[in-house]
């Protein structure tokens, strides 16, 4: 098996879906896993791309046992470095007769397509140069001239089996005779693709069915070489929600892209293999690498073009997201919470400046983690979850149309005086060391004198502690609260009390308006 990317761009989920499948049939079968770079197109074809693709394959959880990085019988791995035996096998071809030198000249190829064009034909090499004497045209080739090299299409349909797709034939009328070397000297993709798979012994090509149409081509080059055909399975295309083809326009589709918010590696494994194949009889959707290796079958990939369905992959994420161990998570919420302005100094974006933490704050940190990443479908979304520790805001509390309901209660008044005034007067709120305790102790005083209970007590008490009437239990969040009010934070985070107050000055100048001095409207 091998997976054969082009260093051009970043590794999208199209191209990573064929990785993987390659690497599960690999796997499954205990065959060898092949990375080859595919890098003849010098103009695109970048280092750093190639860095970033095995980087990407690697945090998917990929792996392989020849490739650039860790070499293999079959060195070396990287097309560029094998331009040597592309023309020695071309030399072969040419002596053998099975191709042969080409000379027409670029403005001669575009007339001829242009005159299919204008008659409405598809465009087909003449095969013009078929008919030249080789020893004439090896002369000529002395001489000077500039001359190409094409393999000869055999009088024959072309045919081949598709594990996806079946019996696949084309007619050898509607194949054009390929370059294979240009006159440059460059070898041509379709086949440097075949010199290497043959002489790597890949038995299975999975790749994408942007290739099904080159297959004929490269079968006659098997043909030609003497070489056998491998199998192959032409994966189909991959739609956004659209239908249309998933592009940049769908928002995410590189790996980097879904590692960068917080999807997790098993994940979007996960998801990738449920594109285009489903296990047989059942509806399971959740596997994780070792079942999918046990589970996979090329058979029962489907020919039909998968849609990619965001929330299903955001599902698995959060189921995959409550398995791991909240430590996990600290390194990436951390930078997100950064970038979010909610861990750094008044006014500093974070970026550039270094951060100082102070003790304790990991432990803490992890329990704001603990406490949300079960609600979220992706770390990113956490600072946005855990802003209320962070920017307690009394008056926008007051504001929110949200709120407004809860507010004008008949005993929201009382609840929020009495509970205000209590733990004003509280010691252990004061310094900032109230517990879930003495809170609940305190609440339960505020439910007996005012004679509510259930929402209508714990509504209005969460939007003066959280700034909304809904959120995380208590339990877990006074603690949190209180601990970072007397952590050394770049920006501090207010105690309870300090909300409670917040919220009764709010109020106090919500209900009393100052009298407006602006005479001049
Ligand atoms: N380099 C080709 C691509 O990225 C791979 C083609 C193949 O797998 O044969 O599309």
């Amino acid at each position: 098996m091998r997976f054969a990317p082009s260093p051009t761009g970043q590794l999208h989920v199209g191209n990573a879906r064929t990785a993987l499948f390659n690497w599960l049939f690999a796997r499954q079968n205990g065959g060898s896993m092949v990375l080859r770079i595919e890098d003849t197109d010098i103009e695109r074809s970048e280092v750093r791309f190639e860095d970033q693709l095995i980087a990407d394959l690697k945090w998917l959880g990929l792996d392989w046992d020849e490739g650039p990085d860790l070499g293999g019988p079959y060195v070396p791995y990287r097309q560029s470095d094998r331009l040597d035996l592309y023309r020695e096998q071309a030399r072969r071809l040419l002596n053998e007769g099975t191709a042969y030198l080409c000379f027409c000249t670029e403005e001669e190829l575009q007339k001829e397509r242009e005159r299919a064009q204008a008659e409405h034909r598809q465009s087909i090499y003449s095969g013009k140069c078929r008919a030249i004497d080789p020893e004439q045209a090896k002369r000529r080739k002395a001489a000077g001239e500039a001359a190409a090299i094409r393999l000869r299409i055999p009088e024959h349909p072309l045919r081949f089996h598709d594990i996806v797709h079946g019996t696949v034939e084309f007619s050898n009328e509607v194949v054009s005779d390929p370059i294979i070397l240009r006159s440059n000297g460059m070898p041509v993709y379709n086949y440097v693709v075949v010199i290497d798979d043959g002489l790597m012994k890949i038995t299975h090509v999975i790749r994408g069915d942007d290739h099904l149409s080159n297959t004929p081509k490269q079968v006659a080059l098997y043909e030609a070489l003497g070489w056998p055909v491998p199998e192959f399975a032409h994966l189909s295309t991959i739609l956004g929600g659209d239908r249309e083809r998933l592009s940049k326009r769908h928002g995410a589709t590189s790996i980097a892209n879904f590692r960068e918010m917080g999807v997790l590696p098993e994940a979007l494994m996960n998801y990738l293999a449920l594109l285009g194949w489903a296990p047989s009889g059942g509806t399971r959707e959740i596997f994780s690498k070792e079942e999918l290796v046990k589970e996979f079958s090329l058979e029962r990939v489907t020919p039909s073009p998968a849609v990619f369905d965001m929330e299903k992959l955001y599902w698995l994420n959060r189921h995959y997201i409550k398995k791991r161990p909240v430590a996990d998570f600290y390194n990436q919420a951390l930078s997100f919470f950064v970038r979010a302005g909610l861990l750094s100094p008044e006014g500093e974006s974070g970026r550039g400046a270094s951060l100082m933490l102070p003790a304790g704050f990991r432990e803490w940190f992890l329990k704001i983690i603990e406490l949300l990443v079960p609600s979220v479908d992706r770390v990113e979304q956490l600072p946005e979850r855990a802003s209320f520790i962070f920017n307690y805001d009394a008056n926008a509390a007051l504001a929110a149309p949200d709120n407004a309901e809860v507010l004008n209660w008949p005993h929201t008044d009382a609840v929020i005086s009495r509970f205000t005034s209590k733990i004003l007067e509280d010691e252990s709120a004061k310094s900032g060391h109230l517990t879930p305790e003495r809170f609940k102790a305190i609440v339960n005083e505020v439910e007996a004198e005012s004679g509510t209970k259930g929402k209508e007590l714990f509504h209005p008490i969460r939007i003066m502690v959280t700034g909304s009437h809904s959120g995380p239990e208590f339990d877990k969040l006074i603690p949190i609260i209180e601990e970072g009010s007397r952590l050394q934070l770049p920006k501090h985070v207010l105690s309870v009390c300090e909300r409670v107050q917040a919220f009764a000055k709010a109020l106090a100048n919500k209900t009393e308006p100052r009298i407006s001095t602006n005479q001049h409207a």
